[in-house]
Formats: structure tokens, C-alpha cells, sequence
């Protein structure tokens, strides 16, 4: 027979999820009330106005897929790219991989733009391959690679993409509420993220946000979208575009609750306090790890302070050592993907994970477990 699921007490300091905060907890706990329910509508629009603000943008379209962030950059796929179309993906990790694997599923063609692990999207290069390829419409990248912990510039990628008159697709799963955001300043036209890293909430929802140059492509292309469920002509509908309501799906009404309380939470703490609190504890987890003998992997000027990627120490057994802070000392840190899984681990500090507290506890654990 079955019993009932008590998951363990996790310090989680991996690439996500992070621990949800206390309030977005209790928050997830309120009652239910009808998806329709007039109170319920008022705080959907209450989460559109907190996101906008979050993403720092005006756009209209502005609303959580109601699925995890892979769905987010879905949407962004299914809805700008028509079969046949040409997409530039910038890839310097796992998440530019996927956005190939959506391109090709589409059946749209494509271009890459292929960078170093570790290394963040080199924008001559991205120049060049848009020099090389006329044809192409929408210019794909990820802000915060979680697979390296590198940031790259979107400004700039973006600035390029616009000379080429192409559209663009921006990742922010990782980057939202750990650093700066600005999908208006970037004029990114579709920008999705995730509510499982900086935002403290379980993992579940995507908010993406679109510009009217993205929804006017929408609004013109001649092929159905692929996807009835993540087709934004009917999301938008949902989540009252134009005044009115249309039923498509059931909102997954509790992580709503969550995922409002989280983004009030950041408003009251403020956008760029919430960032400096992670670059804070970015440094002390720096400067403790040099402490110990272990090298941060990532160019400073790149770095991410939420996803902090170090060299396993020469000596150390990669799985053992996570398997032993996670059983004696119930801390999760990240391994290594692709080719760097076995060199390197990935150490999260996001959203209210970024603390002091968990910086210590995470160096005092490690330093135990190395030197045992
Ligand atoms: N993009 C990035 C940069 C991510 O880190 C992740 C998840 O770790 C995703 C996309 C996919 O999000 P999810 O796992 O919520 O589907």
C-alpha cells in the first residue's frame, strides 16, 4: 500500500528548482476558487500588471503559460516560426540545443550560431551568420545559460537581430528577479521565463511577454499554429485581451496564488535590491570557494551571480560528493551537463536562496565532505 509523500528538507543550491519561499508557500495553500471566479479574474489581471513591471516592459501581452518554461519558449517557437521559415539559434549551452529542436520540429530552417561552453554568444559572430543568411526573420538566444552559468548580451545580440529586421526570442528562466531584465530597453519581441529559479515559486509556470510587433505577426501569418494549447490567439483570449474572457483551459489556479505573492514580494523588495542581494552573496560564495582551492569556471565579466559553475577538485568523485551532501547534509548542488558534466558543478543561488545563510552552510558542507 501506498502512504502519503513526505519529501525531505532540501537546501536547494542547484540550477533549480530553488526553495519556495515561505510566503508563496502559504500562499499556494488558499483556497481554491472557480478560474472564472470575478475575484480570481481581478487577480489575474493583478499578475499581468506585476509581471510587466517585472520584465520591465509595456507590452500588452504580458501573461504566465500555464506550464513550466519549456512551454514558454515553446509558445515563442510555435507562434513566430511558420514552416520553412529560417531562425538564427544562438547556442552556447543545453538551452540554445532546445531551441534547435523546436525549430526543426516546426519544420522551419535553420542557422547557428555556435559558441564555447562557457562562453556567452559572440555577437560578430551572430553579424556574420545574418550577413550570410538574408532570408532569416527571428534571432533566437538565452540570456542566463543555466547549463555554464554565463550571461550574455542581449542588448547588443538584439540590436543586431533588429539591423537584420528579424524578430527576436530571449530565455530569461534563469535571469528574472537575479538580474537585470529589460525586455522595453533590449526590444526583444518574445521573451519567456520560469518561475522555479529567482522567483522562489515550484516549478510550473512560464511568463512570457510579447511585443505588437511579435502579436502582428501572429495576428498576419497564413499557417495555423501547431499547438492548439500554447496558440497565442487563444491564450490571449484566456487571459482577456480585447475585454473579453474565453474559456481554453483550466487555470492552474493555486500556482497563480504563488506565483502573485512572489512577484509582490519582489515589488516590495524592490528590482535592483533583489539583484544587488544576489550579486552580494555571489561574492561571498566566490571569494569562500577561492578559499577552498575551488575555481570558479566562468570569465568574471561574464559570470551569473545566480548559477555559479566551478571546477570539480582534482580528487573529488563527482557523484559521491553530491550524493553525500545530499544524504548527510540534505544540500543539493547541480553536476555538470553535456561536455562539462564530470568537470564542473553548479551551485544556485536564486531568488530567497540568495542568502548568507546558505552561503556558509554551502562552504562549511563542502569543506566537511572534500577534506573528510
Ligand atoms: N531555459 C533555461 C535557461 C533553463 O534553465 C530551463 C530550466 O532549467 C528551461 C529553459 C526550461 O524550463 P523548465 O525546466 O521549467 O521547463
Amino acid at each position: 500500500m501506498s502512504n502519503i509523500f513526505h519529501p525531505p528538507v532540501r537546501t536547494l543550491m542547484g540550477p533549480g528548482p530553488s526553495n519556495v519561499h515561505p510566503r508563496v508557500l502559504g500562499a499556494l495553500s488558499r483556497p481554491t476558487i472557480g478560474h472564472l471566479d470575478p475575484t480570481f479574474i481581478g487577480m489575474m489581471d493583478d499578475i499581468k500588471s506585476l509581471l510587466q513591471s517585472t520584465f520591465q516592459t509595456r507590452n500588452e501581452v504580458t501573461m504566465p503559460i500555464s506550464a513550466p518554461g519549456s512551454a514558454g519558449m515553446e509558445a515563442c517557437f510555435v507562434n513566430l516560426v511558420q514552416p520553412g521559415e529560417k531562425v538564427v539559434v544562438c547556442r552556447n549551452g543545453v538551452f540554445g540545443a532546445h531551441m534547435i529542436e523546436n525549430v526543426q520540429r516546426i519544420g522551419g530552417e535553420l542557422a547557428v550560431v555556435d559558441n564555447e561552453w562557457g562562453e556567452p554568444v559572440d555577437p560578430d559572430a551572430l553579424r556574420d551568420t545574418l550577413k550570410a543568411n538574408p532570408d532569416a526573420r527571428v534571432v533566437a538566444m538565452v540570456h542566463a545559460e543555466t547549463s555554464t552559468g554565463v550571461r550574455s548580451d542581449v542588448d547588443t545580440l538584439c540590436a543586431i537581430a533588429r539591423e537584420f529586421d528579424c524578430l527576436t526570442i530571449v530565455d530569461t528562466v534563469t535571469s528574472v528577479g537575479g538580474i537585470d531584465v529589460n525586455v522595453d530597453r533590449w526590444q526583444a519581441d518574445a521573451v519567456y521565463s520560469g518561475t522555479q529559479k529567482c522567483l522562489s515559486c515550484p516549478p510550473g509556470l512560464s511568463p512570457v511577454t510579447f511585443s505588437e510587433r511579435a502579436m502582428d505577426y501572429v495576428a498576419r501569418r497564413q499557417t495555423p499554429v501547431q499547438s492548439w494549447f500554447l496558440d497565442l490567439k487563444l491564450v490571449t483570449q484566456y487571459w482577456g485581451e480585447g475585454g473579453a474572457r474565453v474559456y481554453h483551459h483550466t487555470a492552474p489556479v493555486n500556482a497563480l496564488y504563488g506565483l502573485h505573492e512572489s512577484l509582490l514580494m519582489l515589488q516590495e523588495e524592490g528590482l535592483q535590491d533583489a539583484w544587488d542581494r544576489h550579486a552580494k552573496v555571489h561574492g561571498l560564495l566566490r571569494d569562500g570557494l577561492t578559499q577552498l582551492g575551488i575555481d570558479m569556471v566562468v570569465a568574471p565579466e561574464y559570470r551569473l551571480p545566480m548559477l555559479n559553475a566551478v571546477s570539480i577538485p582534482a580528487g573529488a568523485d563527482d557523484a559521491q560528493v553530491r550524493a553525500r551532501l545530499l544524504e548527510e547534509f540534505n544540500l543539493e548542488i547541480g553536476p555538470g551537463l553535456g561536455p562539462l558534466k564530470g568537470k564542473i558543478w553548479r551551485i544556485g543561488l536564486m531568488g530567497n536562496g540568495a542568502r548568507q545563510k546558505n552561503v556558509l552552510f554551502c562552504l562549511s558542507v563542502l569543506d566537511q565532505v572534500l577534506n573528510r
